[in-house]
């Protein structure tokens, strides 16, 4: 499975796109979170809608579903059908009554299941999305009074999304056999809403080691010998996970 970030940045970042990924396994295309950026971003990697095979959203923030309007619109009007749209169970009703509604509803259009074909997840369940990919949602912290997910894909390949530190996640995501983490990282504390990298260097070095960090700030390349044995994540770079 190779992943690759359409974005990776902060929901301020003005240089890079919002944190954003496309999920490739055997043919089979995912889009991790769909961003206010992403309909340009897509566009830019040389890509269209038409060629995902669904979108996986992680909570409800504009980096993260600002863009399902165009999605949602661009499918219907341009290619006469409804993308798939993985999300948790509980964030269906809020991403149609809080985000959706106002822009989509037209006559009788007017339920999420009008614009998408919406298959909802539970917690802690492993899914099989495709030959050779799997996703798991686990249930982080990022917004209070907000809930939030991050991802497990096939058992081995944590994807935080958005989420404050939890070292001790981290820790038994790697003794159950994660052999990557993608993470948020805000580069100047405090975190509150996300880890920040002070909290992230407090890691041990074996996790350290498996850690990429990706939704970062404009001053990315400021930090670029600062970060321990942690790599950060390039927009538009393949990588094999
Ligand atoms: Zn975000
Ligand atoms: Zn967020």
């Amino acid at each position: 499975m190779h992943i690759t970030m359409l974005g990776t940045g902060s929901a301020f970042a003005k240089r890079y796109n919002n944190n954003n990924a496309l999920i490739e396994a055997n043919g089979y295309r995912l889009l991790v979170d769909c961003g206010i950026t992403l309909p340009k971003a897509l566009h830019d990697f040389g890509m269209d809608f038409p060629q995902l095979n669904a979108v996986l959203i992680s909570h409800i923030h504009g980096d993260h579903v600002g863009g399902l309007e165009e999605l949602a619109f661009q499918m219907m009007f341009k290619h006469q059908r409804k993308p798939v749209l993985y999300i948790a169970d509980v964030l269906v009703e809020p991403l149609w009554e809080h985000t959706l509604r106002g822009g989509l509803t037209q006559g009788d259009l007017n339920s999420i299941t009008d614009f998408f074909e919406v298959q909802p997840l539970q917690v802690g369940k492993s899914y099989i999305l495709a030959n050779g990919l799997t996703v798991e949602l686990i249930q982080t912290k990022h917004i209070e009074g907000k809930a939030s997910f991050s991802f497990l894909f096939n058992g081995t390949f944590f994807y935080s999304a958005d989420m404050r530190f939890d070292g001790q996640l981290l820790q038994e995501l790697v003794e159950r056999g994660v052999e990557t983490i993608y993470h948020d990282c805000q580069l100047e504390p405090p975190g509150v809403v996300h880890a920040c990298l002070d909290e992230l260097l407090t890691l041990p070095a074996e996790v350290q080691e498996k850690t990429w960090l990706m939704h970062y700030g404009d001053a990315m390349e400021q930090y670029a010998d600062k970060t321990g044995r942690m790599r950060f994540v390039k927009q538009h770079t393949v990588y094999d996970v």
